[in-house]
């Protein structure tokens, strides 16, 4: 583990400049033309960064070099000790002190979004609308969670024939191991860390390898916020660190967010010592999702969203389009649209507000993105071209001669394209079922009778229809998915929390 030298109270008196991770590359200071984040942007998401002061103050903080290595050192086992000592203290807090932390957790993030937004931009590499979307998400996350921690952590007496004094209790299990992906590196690790802190858990966290500072900086603002130290744990490094946290028999559940086969790692891990309890493993993975679009489709819109659903965030999110179906009869000028938006996209420096599509997140990354586009070269249908310098994966279209061609995720911007016959709808998403995958589907059509029948037989968490497949709102939209996608329950929904929790029952003889 990497040496910690910054106290958190620095830390949190100068984020940028002393948090940054070693490797981060400092981006040049950048005027803020004030006209540059239009929603009706065919590529903008819908996001609305329309706060020239969130701009203007993101930008300048993203112009202060970074240079300190964020780490923490605490070992696995270290950390894993201290949360079970803050144990027995943070489980009997009251529920309502608890959500308390998190409502003030949310004031602190959104006190510090540019401070966070910027590391956003230099560590995980995001786009200035990516980075925004990231805090409102850990604000959401906060927020909702605390909101529901209010309703649904409180004893209920459950009525019956026994004519005794039943109550049902919902309370914290233990250590949790909150192990989170790059990808979003503030909403989903803050996520899962509130959640099992507010169910009245003690939490050992681990961001992932390419983004500890930003993990830091929101741990410190979590402790400012008033949850204990000991309650809180942020264990950084790469490789075995994830495998030795949940290796540890003393702990009581894993959340994870990441790829299906570390996923698959963790569970073998969990089981792997006969004496050991057996605890919960909340995963949630990747997908491999398409977009069904039929003949009576808006195109100007499906143009739109197959740009912001495959593109967006260099494609390098769960719920983004990797296999868009066209039906047959549309595809030659659905396509011909595409190629003509894609051109518009503009490719570049994250930090700069100008950008649309940034570079993907490392070496690694775009190695293995590169020698699959390389492998694959005689089915290109369409890409754009990108700047000399740097880790840009050109958006690509890559045409499949039939569905079942593509089985497996690659985690960047690259859409292929199949077709299907009119009539065969159907088929068309059983062969999508089939695949195992479950996380998000798009539809565009304007038949209710396809809609309904796409609605009853697609087995995924999260249906698009008629808009893009990307950026789910928490509360409203509650996101994850089903077979290799993930476990449930899903972030952001009305039964999150529950899992967090042992369900006790008292039955008293009145
Ligand atoms: P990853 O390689 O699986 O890593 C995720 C985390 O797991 C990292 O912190 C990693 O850290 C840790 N890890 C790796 N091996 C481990 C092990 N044996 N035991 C415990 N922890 C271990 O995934 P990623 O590349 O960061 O993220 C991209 C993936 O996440 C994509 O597949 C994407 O679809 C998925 N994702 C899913 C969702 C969703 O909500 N369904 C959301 C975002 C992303 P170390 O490498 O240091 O061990």
């Amino acid at each position: 583990l990497a040496d910690q030298s910054i106290s958190e109270d620095e830390l949190l008196a100068d984020p940028v400049e002393k948090v940054m991770a070693v490797g981060g590359t400092p981006h040049p200071a950048i005027a803020a033309p004030a006209d540059l984040f239009q929603p009706e942007r065919v590529n903008s998401g819908g996001l609305d960064l329309d706060d020239a002061v969130i701009l203007e103050e993101t930008v300048a903080a993203i112009t202060t070099p970074v240079n300190v290595n964020g780490d923490a050192r605490v070992s696995p086992a270290e950390a894993v000790t201290a949360a079970l000592a803050a144990f027995p203290e943070w489980s009997s807090t009251p529920v309502e002190m608890r959500a308390e932390c998190l409502d003030r957790l949310a004031e602190y993030l959104e006190e510090n979004r540019s401070q966070l937004m910027a590391i956003a931009v230099q560590e995980a590499r995001k786009t200035i609308p990516d980075a925004l979307s990231e805090v409102r998400e850990a604000v959401d996350f906060c927020r909702y969670y605390a909101a529901r921690a209010r309703i649904d952590l409180v004893p209920v007496e459950l009525p019956g024939p026994t004519g005794e004094r039943n109550v049902l209790r919902h309370e914290g299990r233990g250590v949790w191991i909150a192990i989170a992906p790059w990808n979003f590196p503030l909403a989903i690790f803050i996520g899962q860390v509130v959640a099992a802190l507010v169910a009245g858990n003690t939490v050992v966290a681990k961001p992932a390898p390419q983004t500890p500072a930003i993990g830091r900086f929101a741990v410190a603002l979590a402790h400012k916020a008033g949850v204990p130290k000991g309650a809180l744990q942020i264990v950084t490094g790469a490789g075995d660190v994830g495998a030795a946290l949940t290796a540890d028999t003393r702990i009581a559940g894993v959340v994870f967010t990441g790829s299906v086969p570390t996923a698959k790692a963790i569970a073998r891990n969990l089981l792997a010592d006969d004496d050991r309890p057996l605890v919960p493993l909340i995963a949630e993975t990747g997908g491999l999702n398409a977009m069904i679009v039929d003949s009576t489709a808006l195109s100007e819109q499906v143009v739109r969203d197959v740009v912001v659903s495959g593109f967006q965030s260099a494609g390098q999110r769960c719920s983004a389009l990797r296999l868009l179906l066209l039906q047959e009869d549309i595809a030659e000028h659905t396509l011909e649209m595409l190629r003509g938006a894609m051109d518009t996209l503009n490719m570049g420096d994250p930090a700069d507000p100008a950008t649309d599509i940034g570079p993907v997140i490392d070496q690694a990354a775009y190695d293995s993105l590169m020698a699959y586009r390389a492998s694959v070269k005689d089915r290109i249908l369409h890409e754009i071209p990108v700047p000399k310098n740097g880790l840009f994966v050109p958006p690509t279209v890559i045409r499949l001669d039939d569905i079942s061609d593509l089985n497996r995720e690659y985690f960047g911007p690259l859409v292929h394209v199949a077709t299907w016959k009119a009539g065969t709808l159907e088929a068309t998403v059983a062969k999508m079922n089939a695949k195992g995958f479950g996380l998000t589907m798009g539809l565009h059509s304007r038949i209710a009778g396809s809609s309904a029948m796409v609605e009853q037989l697609a087995r995924v968490g999260n249906l698009y229809i008629n808009r893009s497949m990307i950026g789910a709102v928490v509360g409203s939209q509650p996101f994850g998915g089903e077979g290799l996608s993930g476990t449930g329950p899903k972030a952001g929904g009305p039964h999150y929390l529950y899992r967090f929790c042992a369900e006790r029952t008292t039955s008293t003889d009145t």
